[in-house]
């Protein structure tokens, strides 16, 4: 058996140093703007800092993109559609999303150890993201093939509708999954015929730069076909939403920005479709197994730390088994492991940042004003080994009114909240009641009362007796604040192309 260090100092010394040797390893070696297939400093030559959130130590500097550098990544996209990408057919960009799967899937190890660093959350699961990141490609590229546009002929007319790209996209994507999410929007962009402008989160840029890398580095693409400015969401996120060139805006992240991101998009009339926030809602009816049931509500809230958009963060479980499925939920928050996410036994890792930390703080602090009972949790762990990290314990709240902010609020953290029900309609008036309408759960055997809450929850997907595995072909938006448009379906790919009919006389 490997010795293992003892004190909380020592234990702290080892994650940090495992950190700084994985960085060494796995860090991309560019972290300038990628503009036309090249590695560029920002105009200003400003840059910021991407910080580990398991050490807090800085783990790179990538540059801070501006208007300016928006407007030269605009313009490079423009330029690699109307000279090269735009004359490349189906079978070639077949082809290339094919290649960009292969070698995602080929540099999976790496790639999930660098996203581990920079966003925090565990190597298994950062793992998963990159198979999924590849998956897309794969998808997408299938999809290619056969969106051919329609005919109609008749009499002395001879009508066609054909799907064209909109030629530059602008993309902005979130923290919490970032090449996962970087996929989810590069690949349909690319599939349908576009070039695209990428913005990431500033926490979490170097996932989508070594994307670039690989991309340059293994010829993938055109250049200029893909481009990544690194910024934050105000200098470098609005500049491209609002851009008067970009034709087209997809953005995922919260509500607040996404109705940000729409005014902007406004201003130019370009389509936009938004995968906005949630407060999901897992319904457990009364004949489930236990055991299954604590699995599934464990894992739709604290995969991820509780960082999903889709998180399943109310739990309603009917009387009958509430007291069982709650002690259940407390024997596995018991037995989870916080720690290094490197780690491969760690099952929770640190938040993203300090500042996501305070907020989830101050949602649990409301929620304790609010009257809300903690069963499990509530606070930062009490071990001196995470004291760097940005820790907060997976925590069970019983008691708050629905009304309340907590419950209403997307905390995006691990906390979920509980209800106890046995009305099936109160039940669902309560289900529906929030903003939001991104997802939800059914955990039942009961194949009709499974059909019916799926049907009478208010949300663009519903799992039953499953949550989080979200397949392509099967497509993911929300309803209500949660979103427009839908990922990872055929309709996400007529999002990024506009309808042309050719309506001729046959005369
Ligand atoms: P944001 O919605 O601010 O971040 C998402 C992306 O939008 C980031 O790339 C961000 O850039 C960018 N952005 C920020 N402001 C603008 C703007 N005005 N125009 C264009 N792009 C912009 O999320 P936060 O990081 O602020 O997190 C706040 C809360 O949002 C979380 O606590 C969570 O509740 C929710 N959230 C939801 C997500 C989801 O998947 N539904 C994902 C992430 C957060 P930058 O990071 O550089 O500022």
């Amino acid at each position: 058996m490997s010795s293992q260090p003892e004190s909380a100092a020592e234990r702290r010394d080892a994650v940090r140093e495992r950190h700084r040797e994985t960085a060494s390893e796995v860090l991309p070696e560019h972290t300038g703007l990628y503009v036309g297939g090249e590695f560029v400093d920002s105009a200003a030559g400003e840059t910021f800092d991407t910080v580990d959130p398991t050490t807090g130590e800085v783990l790179a500097s990538a540059a801070r993109g501006r208007e300016a550098d928006v407007d030269r990544a605009v313009e490079a996209a423009w330029r690699a559609f109307d000279e090269e990408w735009s004359g490349y057919g189906a079978g070639r960009r077949q082809r290339a999303l094919t290649a960009i799967a292969d070698t995602i899937e080929a540099h999976t190890e790496e790639l999930a150890r660098l996203e581990s660093l920079d966003n925090g959350k565990p190597v298994s699961e950062a793992t998963i993201d990159v198979r999924g990141a590849a998956e897309q490609f794969r998808y997408f590229a299938g999809l290619v093939r056969g969106n051919d546009g329609e005919t109609m002929a008749e009499g002395s007319r001879y009508g066609q509708v054909i799907k064209e790209p909109y030629g530059v996209v602008g993309q902005v994507v979130p923290w919490n999954f970032p090449l996962l999410m970087a996929s989810w929007k590069l690949a349909p962009a690319l599939a349908a015929g576009n070039c695209t402008v990428l913005k990431p989160a500033e926490q979490t840029p170097l996932s989508a730069l070594r994307l670039a890398e690989l991309l340059t580095e293994n010829d993938l693409l055109p250049d200029g076909v893909v481009n990544v400015v690194t910024g934050y969401g105000e200098e470098a996120g609005a500049p491209l939403t609002g851009h008067p060139d970009v034709r087209k805006v997809a953005f995922t992240g919260s509500t607040a920005v996404g109705k940000e991101v729409m005014k902007a998009a406004a201003e130019n009339v370009t389509d936009v479709t938004l995968e906005l926030g949630g407060k999901s809602p897992v319904v457990v009816f009364p004949d489930v197994e236990v055991e299954k049931a604590v699995r599934l509500v464990s894992s739709a809230i604290f995969y991820n730390t509780g960082e999903c958009c889709e998180a399943g963060s109310r739990l309603f479980v009917h009387d009958d088994v509430a007291d069982e499925v709650l002690a259940g939920l407390q024997a596995a928050i018991d037995g989870m492991t916080l720690g290094d996410p490197l780690d491969e036994e760690t099952d929770l890792g640190p938040k993203v940042s300090r500042e996501q930390v305070d907020r989830t703080m101050e949602y649990l602090d409301l929620a304790r004003e609010e009257g809300g009972q903690f069963l499990a949790g509530g606070d930062r762990p009490d071990d001196e080994a995470l004291a760097d990290g940005c820790y907060v314990e997976p925590t069970l709240v019983e008691g708050l009114d629905h009304d309340s902010r907590a419950v209403q609020e997307e905390i995006f953290g691990p906390v979920l909240s509980v209800f106890r029900w046995d009305d099936y309609d109160e039940m669902m008036t309560l289900v529906n009641d929030v903003d939001y309408g991104l997802a939800g759960g059914v955990v039942t055997n009961d194949a009709t009362k499974a059909q019916r809450a799926a049907r009478d929850i208010q949300a663009g997907y519903v799992w039953i007796n499953s949550y989080h595995d979200l397949v392509p072909g099967l497509p993911f938006g929300g309803y209500k604040q949660s979103g427009i448009g839908r990922e990872l379906s055929e309709e996400t790919l007529a999002h990024y192309q506009q309808t042309k009919t050719i309506n001729q006389s046959l005369r």
